[in-house]
């Protein structure tokens, strides 16, 4: 036997991708078996899912560890954030959680489905099994071969491929008990599960929408079954960011410089203007709870009609000043974070194309209504409470009744350390 082992407990972090602090009443059994709770802010901008799994896995904020948006630097470097921080990584330049129980002697499993959930907390040589979906599929990578051809195979048996991205929440958990069943229990473990159902059925539906709800108390079952057969875990359940019902949207249109201005009205989005940005401005990123500029001068702004119309929307900041005093921007001050950023109001944002069906672009460019259904109805990455306050579950005593989000890395660090 490993003589290291009695002394090391395995240790569980669960994220539940856009878990409100509101929603805890509805994980009443899990709630039960990790008794003690305190609220975990996000305590920077954007709450993007990319840069809170990563605040939570490096316990740094995004200032230094860089991971802002998927798209660090306008829509043509599509993928280059999450390539950014793995060079990091690889450099040794950030440590992720995963790196640390890897070099404490654990074997390390992180399942999910958005890839950036599951790389933000290991390099895949440091661990033992990954899986993360990759352009619509399940990919299982590792260096524990036996793992890894045991999740490959039992993906192939029950036709994982059937479910969409955003309902892997339930599979994710039971190839998670597969794995505990199969792993070698001579050494202790750190496992992180990432589950992306509330995220979607949040920006589809809206926050306390039934299909949030249903599907709360659904993974709420699953996840209770899984601590129950596995009790002697170390356990932390949180989340990354929460969700707030929006009405006004500023909507990119093809036109690089053009947005459209619409607001929810009898339960579709009727067209009310538009916003044209001048030629100073190079590229926009439109990221929901943030719009973020670049501007092809030095020193370049917004002229002070179009700072006007846009603060009806947000908040313009400028992130080139070094004077700012919130400390929840300053906490996030990055070339990746854009020149200027706008923070959204508490029902304003700032929708992406891509967001709304292809088959309704048309309306888009027409500056005509768009039908109910057709747009997202929930949206995060403000600093509004209803984005920022997470709750955090354990069944370690909690010292505190408040914590940052990347005081998680701190507690979980600590266990590791044992
Ligand atoms: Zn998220």
């Amino acid at each position: 036997m490993d003589q290291g082992r009695q002394s090391k407990p395995d240790i569980l972090l669960i994220i539940i991708d856009q878990l409100r602090l509101d929603y805890l009443p509805f994980l009443e059994k899990t709630g039960r078996l990790l008794p003690y709770h305190a609220i975990c802010s996000t305590g920077s901008i954007p709450s993007s899912t990319e840069a809170m799994h990563t605040n939570i896995s490096t316990g740094l904020w995004p200032k230094n560890h860089g991971f802002i948006s998927k798209n660090p630097k306008g829509r043509e470097n599509k993928g280059q954030g999450l390539d950014q921080l793995i060079e990091k990584f690889k450099q040794g330049a950030i440590t992720p959680i995963g790196h640390i129980a890897s070099a404490n002697g654990y074997q390390v499993i992180n399942l999910g489905a958005k890839e950036e959930t599951v790389l933000t907390m290991s390099l895949q040589k440091h661990a033992d099994l990954q899986v993360a979906s990759q352009s619509g599929k399940l990919l299982v990578r590792g260096k524990q071969d036996l793992l890894v051809d045991a999740i490959s195979a039992k993906l192939k048996d029950k036709k994982y491929d059937i479910y969409p991205i955003f309902d892997l929440g339930m599979p994710i958990i039971d190839l998670a008990s597969a794995a505990l069943r199969m792993r070698d229990a001579h050494f202790p473990l750190f496992l992180s599960l990432a589950l992306p159902d509330i995220d979607y059925y949040g920006h589809k539906f809206g926050p306390h929408s039934p299909n949030v709800i249903g599907r709360l108390k659904t993974l709420d079952e699953h996840i209770a079954n899984m601590l129950e057969e596995h009790h002697s875990f170390m356990c932390y359940l949180v989340g990354d960011h929460g969700c707030r019902r929006t009405v006004k949207y500023v909507m990119e249109t093809e036109h690089p410089h053009l947005a459209h201005i619409y607001h929810e009205e009898n339960d579709e989005l009727s067209y009310e203007g538009k916003i044209l940005f001048d030629n100073s401005v190079e590229q926009i990123e439109y990221d929901g709870g943030i719009l973020r500029l670049w501007f092809s001068q030095r020193g370049a702004t917004l002229d002070e009609e179009t700072i006007k119309l846009i603060s009806t929307y947000g908040k313009p900041i400028d992130a080139r000043l070094p004077s700012e005093s919130d400390e929840r921007v300053s906490r996030s001050i990055h070339e990746n974070l854009g020149e200027l950023v706008v923070i959204a109001n508490n029902d304003a944002t700032f929708c992406k194309r891509s967001w709304i069906d292809k088959e309704y672009h048309p309306l888009i460019e027409a500056a005509q209504p768009l039908p109910k259904g057709s747009y997202p109805l929930g949206e995060h990455g403000t600093y509004h409470c209803e984005d920022t306050a997470i709750p955090l579950l354990s069944n370690q005593k909690l010292e505190k009744d408040a914590y940052l989000n990347i005081e998680l890395n701190e507690l979980v660090k600590n266990d590791l350390y044992t």
